[in-house]
């Protein structure tokens, strides 16, 4: 029997906001625990919650990014729970009506079909407190405690572990690309729910669902589906029932063990938050948050490898992210050789800045110096070989190519005389390579112009270094 495995991920995405869904504290990462904290995300009796108006913005926004409907009026609810991760034992939600509802995200199949895997909803909530277990004790950090959290939940449209893979790291480009969150995964600001089932194909009903709770990583989650989904093939060929339950991913060994069956299901109790107003979102405001809509990193791409010609590979790595995508098009704009640009940035640039740990925004050389530093190869005053150096050289002083060269005399001599004398000097030292070519040898010219290189330290014109060699050589 065949079997075909549908999916549905549930992800949880930390909205950028300077201060915290229903008080003024801070959202920086990495503050010691509970030092950005208030009675309000602490919880306490009596607090009252205040709704930040940023993070309903962009997650309106990411709603028009993806394509959902807008819901013109919204409102809050309570979700019901005890756990230490909430002393107030009730979360600020959105149950039955949510910001957004449909939209859906693009993907590319491994055959280049591209497919839209469809949307449910996105709402927005308050995220929890952290727990940490250690040796004897447990700890608690509020400082997570109510950061506003985006849920974007998608239709059971999903096919594969791949397919997975591909939205996340689809829905991933685009948030990041409106400024909607960093999704910074490291840092915990996307996180997300597997539902798994499978069923014989040519089956109607869908088969009982999987739930892999608190996935953190892109790559996790594609391992964690191409294990749950052989694994519930086989319990069914084995006439087994599969029942629904959640499951926890264990990294290192590689798999989903029981976390509990659906006995153990909660029940929210749900109910309208009295403390807030429900949401009107008005003509203006929907106008406004219009006006922000950044180009999508897939139109973007196709944008890239049509004006500037580059290939389907070097438009994908510089659309990932909206800045680098930004410093590249400034790059342009001072050059006339986009793929060379691309080139640099690509490999060179990013290589750089990963070793010093800097993003594109604290980049030291400014997109006019790449430019002119491609110009400068191009035109024949250095070679590319020295222009790696310079290039260095720009990174760590931040002085401009042309400042570089002149202060270091590495301008490539392309001025015939001074060729022919350093070819003269490396034909009077290597009488026996000189022998060996008048003999038959034509490699040993490779040797003489090495030398030519060398006693030049690297900056004659390598093609006019060669052609001058082969004349005196030939000729004397
Ligand atoms: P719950 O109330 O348990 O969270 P939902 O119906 O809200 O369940 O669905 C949660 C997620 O699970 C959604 O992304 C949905 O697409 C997906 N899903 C629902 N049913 C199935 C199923 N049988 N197999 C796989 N995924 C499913
Ligand atoms: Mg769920
Ligand atoms: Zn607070």
């Amino acid at each position: 029997m065949q079997y075909e495995a549908i999916i549905g991920l549930e992800t949880h995405v930390q909205v950028k906001t300077a201060s915290k869904m229903f008080c003024g504290c801070a959202t920086d990462f990495g503050a010691p625990p509970n030092t950005q904290v208030c009675p309000v995300c602490l919880g306490y009796p009596g607090s009252l919650p205040v709704m930040n108006e940023e993070a309903v913005r962009k997650t309106i926004l990411a709603g028009l990014m993806l394509g959902c409907d807008i819901a013109r009026l919204c409102k809050w609810d309570r979700k019901n729970y005890f756990y230490p991760d909430m002393p107030k034992n009730y979360q600020i939600s959105q149950y039955d009506m949510p910001l957004c509802r449909g939209g859906g995200v693009d993907i590319k199949l491994k055959d280049s079909r591209e497919v839209r895997i469809g949307l449910t909803r996105i709402h927005l909530e308050e995220d929890v407190a952290k727990n940490s277990h250690f040796e004897t004790t447990s700890g608690v950090d509020f400082n997570r405690a109510g950061l506003p959290l985006m849920e974007v939940v998608s239709e059971p449209e999903i096919k594969s572990p791949d397919e997975a893979f591909a939205y996340l790291t689809a829905l991933k480009e685009i948030l990041v690309s409106g400024g909607v969150s960093d999704c910074d995964m490291e840092k915990g600001q996307l996180r997300c729910d597997c539902n798994v089932s499978v069923r014989p194909v040519g089956q109607k009903e869908f088969g009982a669902k999987i739930e892999i709770k608190n996935m953190n990583t892109i790559s996790g989650v594609r391992r964690a589906l191409a294990y749950e989904i052989p694994r519930q093939i086989v319990a069914l060929e084995k006439g087994e029932k599969i029942s629904q339950e959640t499951r926890r991913w264990d990294d290192a060994p590689g798999v989903t063990s029981v976390m509990r069956t659906k006995e153990y299901a909660h029940d929210y109790r749900y109910f309208p938050e009295p403390d807030l107003m429900p949401v009107v979102v008005s003509d203006a405001m929907l106008a406004q948050i219009r006006e922000l809509l950044p180009e999508l990193p897939e139109a973007k791409r196709q944008r890239f490898m049509q004006q500037y010609g580059l290939p389907e590979y070097d438009a994908g790595v510089l659309v990932t992210d909206a800045a680098l995508a930004a410093y590249y098009e400034q790059a342009v704009r001072w050059s006339k050789n986009p793929k060379s640009i691309s080139n640099w940035v690509t490999t060179e640039l990013l290589g750089k800045l990963a070793e010093a740990k800097l993003t594109i925004a604290e980049c030291p050389i400014a997109p006019p110096q790449l430019a002119e530093l491609v110009t400068l190869i191009d035109g024949g005053q250095i070679s590319g070989k020295i222009g790696k150096d310079v290039f260095a050289e720009m990174f760590t002083t931040g002085k401009s190519p042309s400042a570089i060269v002149k202060d270091k005399s590495l301008a490539q001599v392309s001025d015939t005389a001074a060729i022919e004398a350093f070819v003269d000097e490396a034909i009077a030292k290597n009488p026996k390579s000189v022998m060996d070519f008048k003999a038959g040898n034509q490699a040993a010219i490779n040797f003489l112009k090495g030398q030519v290189m060398k006693l030049s330290k690297g900056k004659v014109n390598p093609q006019m270094a060669g052609e001058i060699l082969l004349r005196k050589l030939r000729g004397s």
